[in-house]
Formats: C-alpha cells, sequence, structure tokens
C-alpha cells in the first residue's frame, strides 16, 4: 500500500520560472522532498480551457509551450515523463461516474512541467493532466475536486497549478516589482478563507468585491484552488509552503493540504 498523499496547489506564475533558482522554486524542491514519492502525478492545469473535464491519455503527454515571445532556453526544456497509461486508466475509472474522459486534444502544457522540471527534475513519475470545464461553475469545480480525493489512497499526488491573484493586464515586467494593494488584499483574504476552513468564502470569491475583480479577472487561474480545497479531509493540515508576490499582479502562493 501506497502511504495517502496531499494535494498541493503550486501558484506557477512567469514560466520563466521554470529555468530560474529562486526562493520559491527552492520552495518547489522542499514541498517535493517532504511529501512521500508519489506513483503518479495529476495536475489540474489553468491553461487546459475545455468544454468538459478531461483528462489526458497520453502515455507521456506531449509538452506544450504555451506561451510567445520567451527566450530560447525556456524552450529547450524538455519535460518527458514515464508512462502514464495504467494511470490513466485507473483515473478514468475512478471519475467515470463524474463523466470525466480521456481526451488527447491537449498535452502537459507549462502550467504542469514548469513546475515539475523543479518538483521532480528526473521526470521518473507518470504525469496525467486534468482540464477545467469552462462552461461550469465554482461550486462545479469545488465538487470535483471532492472528486478526486480518492485518489491520495491510490499513491496519486494532485496538483491544482494556477495562482490566486493573476492579472496579466496590470503585471509589472519586473518579476520583484512592489505588489498592488489588491494583490495583497486579495492574496490575503483566500489565506484566511482556508485558515478558517471558510471554503464558501473561496467558492463565493467574488465577495471579497474590488479586489476579487482585480485579482481575477479571469476564473483560469484560480479555479485549479477550489479542487484543492475540496480535496481538504477532515483533520488533514494546512501548510502555505510558499508565500510571495511577482510582477505586482500574481501570487505565488502555495498550499498543501494534508
Ligand atoms: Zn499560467
Amino acid at each position: 500500500m501506497s502511504s495517502k498523499m496531499p494535494a498541493l496547489f503550486i501558484g506557477h506564475g512567469n514560466p520563466m520560472n521554470a529555468i530560474m533558482d529562486n526562493s520559491y522554486t527552492a520552495a518547489l524542491k522542499r514541498a517535493a522532498d517532504s511529501i512521500p514519492r508519489p506513483e503518479a502525478i495529476l495536475v489540474v492545469s489553468a491553461h487546459w480551457m475545455a468544454q468538459g473535464t478531461h483528462i489526458t491519455c497520453a502515455d507521456r503527454p506531449r509538452q506544450i509551450y504555451d506561451f510567445y515571445g520567451f527566450p530560447d532556453e525556456l524552450y529547450q526544456v524538455k519535460y518527458s515523463p514515464s508512462g502514464a497509461e495504467s494511470f490513466v486508466a485507473r483515473i478514468e475509472e475512478e471519475l467515470r461516474e463524474e463523466g470525466v474522459t480521456c481526451n488527447d486534444k491537449w498535452g502537459m502544457d507549462h502550467a504542469a512541467w514548469a513546475v515539475l522540471v523543479h518538483m521532480y527534475p528526473d521526470a521518473d513519475i507518470p504525469v496525467v493532466e486534468m482540464s477545467l470545464d469552462m462552461g461550469r461553475d465554482e461550486e462545479y469545480h469545488y465538487n470535483m475536486g471532492k472528486k478526486l480525493r480518492g485518489l491520495r489512497d491510490r499513491g496519486i499526488l494532485v496538483i491544482g497549478s494556477g495562482n490566486i491573484v493573476h492579472n496579466l493586464w496590470k503585471m509589472n515586467r519586473e518579476m520583484d516589482a512592489a505588489p498592488f494593494a489588491w494583490t495583497i488584499d486579495f492574496d490575503s483574504y483566500i489565506a484566511k478563507a482556508l485558515e478558517n476552513n471558510d471554503h464558501r468564502a473561496l467558492i463565493d470569491y467574488k465577495n471579497a468585491g474590488d479586489s476579487a475583480k482585480l485579482a481575477v479577472p479571469t476564473r483560469d487561474h484560480y479555479l485549479p484552488l477550489l479542487y484543492i480545497a475540496g480535496m481538504q479531509e477532515e483533520g488533514d493540515r494546512l501548510e502555505f509552503i510558499y508565500t510571495g508576490l511577482q510582477h505586482s499582479s500574481m501570487s505565488m502562493r502555495c498550499i498543501r493540504i494534508g
């Protein structure tokens, strides 16, 4: 029997973090070192926006460089994890009743590989990616997280990869530029809701008002958090494995549950 896995929310931010060495990437390494070795990894990605909830079918999902105008060095990062075929079948079986099917229209985008390259640089753990059904409300995404709970007992590490605050329109080019007040406000608002176990506040994040409008101009990077919150079980501990703000309008907060 494999040990029960925690679940992680990782703020991934700028893809350049994939080739950087900073306090954030060091925290990702530490996080991986502090949890049992997973048999497989399922990444709920902010970048796979779909109609329907799908998982990748491929034994080795195609690596997608889903960004433009970055230095060549970033396009040279190769991440080719070991075969996921048997885990695709397991995850499909676990989620069949929820209508989750495998689909190879997408692959493994940087929400997965830019993070995993630091956590598991040897790429010796199979990776499956899961889409966000953009036609569904927040409640659906939170409840889908609940359905993923069983994977923790099967040695599968679920990672929600997005950002609590993610506003590309307002971002400062400099990574260490001072954050906006609303970046700090919304990031703390969500941190408090997590600490208070107030999942209703996470689902109804728009109640935070103006800071929510600026911090979450589109839902894609926020929604993966709801999956990880939904996976939290009674007695699970909560840990902020990284807190930090980049580019004025991005929260890099990373969370471990369990
Ligand atoms: Zn992103």
